[in-house]
């Protein structure tokens, strides 16, 4: 028998990938652990998912990883897929509001242009709502310490116009939640040091561009084949890891040696030495309800916003995309059943090579919720109205595909930081117990690997 730590991952995302294979790649003590993973769904990946649409690899779920930061790069370079990675042919956006496409400008922090001029002339304010930016030109330095809604700072500061029309839709996109309730610290930190350091906003966005270099590359790639390549390679990398699929843990039991009991759909009984969670927070939640109540209680207060993504492929005649912009938001203000469009034709080279026909990538959920209720011939005849009304398609599509995202993306409202101060706390008299994913310290894919292969390390070091 070896003395390797057993230690389970719950949960096939990229989160619970990331840890598996980190943990794989570890030693404790002088030997590698041995690895079981559980994922209750039929497939790994997660919201990580692709499939063949009219003829090319479309993702149904994330599309377009961050690049600036290590995380992404280095796995790719790691599994042997850099070379694989492409670039957004151009990646300027576009807000549909007071009756057409408005270019949105150029931003460093979550949208908001280095000054007022750029606002201006965008026309996406109207004269007065620009000027009611200016007044943040002249208010008192906002000294607030506490954690507040990004609505709640942008709205006192630079008006309700700059919340509803600039910072709505692109937060709500990233999100697909309500800025009134989205926390300020958690989801617009840099904004938060901003209010701190400077007087005014305006000034210190201007300072704050001035001081940013210009990004040297891409801050965007995807991967032609998919995301899901992603998976499928790190899946192929988990060497002797025990990976279960379609059997999800129901339970854990924290047994007096310290060790923990798991319980799983399928009857299975598996003690091991250390658990990584990385499940959305409401089934930790309910794994933890009888071991760590106190922990499972602050999950349950992680609350979900759902999405439909629409994937809709028209003739080419059907479709002239504007040039120089890769699609548009709409601010919820405007009360459209489209919360954004990705002109996916006009923004990734593997699809603009097919020149016959015209790939859009429409989502639905956070400006109208009980459209995601609609069947699916409803949902696409809606949106396709709606892109009538704005970029005039002339046809209907030759292919549509529909996707409900449920529950699948988490809300950081005020105070996130604090609840996951809180959670983390509960859960300190058992450092063999970790948390990781989008539930808890970043939604996007690279703070989703940062995570989990953050909590194999401490569970490493816990089990040495
Ligand atoms: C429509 C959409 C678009 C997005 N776009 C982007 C984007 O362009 N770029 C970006 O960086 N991010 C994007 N995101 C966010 C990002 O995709 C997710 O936050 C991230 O993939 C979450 O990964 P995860 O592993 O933490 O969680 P998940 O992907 O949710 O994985 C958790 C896994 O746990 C499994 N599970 C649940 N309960 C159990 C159980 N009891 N036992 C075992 N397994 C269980 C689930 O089946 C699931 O497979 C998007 C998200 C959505 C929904």
């Amino acid at each position: 028998m070896s003395d390797a730590p057993h230690i389970a991952v719950v949960g096939g995302g990229i989160t619970g990938l990331a840890a598996a294979r980190q943990l794989r790649r570890s030693s404790a003590g002088g030997v590698q652990p041995r690895v079981t993973l559980f994922e209750s769904s039929d497939r790994l990946g997660g919201k990580i998912r692709s499939r063949v649409f009219a003829g090319a690899t479309v993702d149904l779920g994330p599309e377009a990883l961050f690049t600036a930061t290590p995380e992404v790069p280095r796995l790719c370079n790691e599994l042997g897929l850099s070379d694989e990675l492409v670039a957004p042919l151009q990646s300027s956006t576009a807000v549909w509001t007071r009756g057409r496409l408005r270019e949105l400008p150029t931003g460093i922090l979550g949208g908001l242009p280095n000054g007022v001029a750029p606002i201006v002339r965008s026309g996406i304010l109207s004269p007065i709502g620009a000027a009611r930016a200016g007044v943040d030109l002249m208010l008192p330095k906002d000294s607030s310490e506490h954690d507040q809604s990004v609505g709640s700072l942008v709205r006192r500061r630079l008006g309700d116009q700059a919340l509803e029309r600039m910072i709505d839709p692109l937060l709500g996109g990233i999100y697909g939640g309500d800025p009134d309730a989205l926390s300020l610290r958690a989801t617009a930190p840099r904004l938060h040091t901003l209010t701190r350091e400077h007087r005014s906003l305006i000034l210190g966005l201007v300072a704050a561009g001035r001081r940013t270099p210009p990004a040297s590359g891409p801050m965007f790639m995807t991967l032609p084949g998919g995301l899901q390549r992603l998976i499928t390679s790190l899946r192929n990398d988990l060497g002797e890891a025990a990976v279960f699929e379609g059997e999800g843990v129901e339970r854990i039991t924290t047994l007096s040696s310290g060790r923990h009991l798991l319980r799983t759909s399928a009857g299975r009984e598996l003690v091991v030495d250390a658990v990584i969670l990385a499940v959305p927070a409401g089934a930790a939640a309910r794994m933890l309800r009888e071991s760590v109540p106190a922990a499972a209680a602050e999950l349950s207060g992680i609350s979900y916003a759902s999405v439909v993504v629409v994937w809709l492929a028209f003739r080419a005649s059907a479709v002239e995309l504007r040039p120089g912009t890769t699609g548009f938001l709409v601010p919820r203000s405007e009360r459209k059943t489209l919360s954004a469009c990705t002109w996916a034709s006009a923004k990734w080279p593997h699809l603009a090579v097919h020149r016959d026909r015209v790939f859009l990538r429409c989502s639905v959920g956070r400006n109208r919720p009980q459209a995601t209720m609609l069947e699916d011939r409803t949902l696409v005849a809606d949106v396709v109205a709606e892109l009538r009304e704005v970029i005039g398609v002339l046809e209907d599509p030759i292919e549509a595909h529909v996707t409900r995202w449920q529950d699948a993306l988490p809300q950081y409202n005020v105070g996130h930081l604090e609840r996951i101060d809180r959670l983390e706390a509960a859960l300190a008299h058992l450092p063999s117990i970790r948390l990781a994913g989008a539930a808890y310290r970043g939604l996007g894919v690279p703070q989703c690997i940062a995570q989990g292969e953050g909590a194999a390390k401490q569970i490493v070091s816990a089990s040495c």
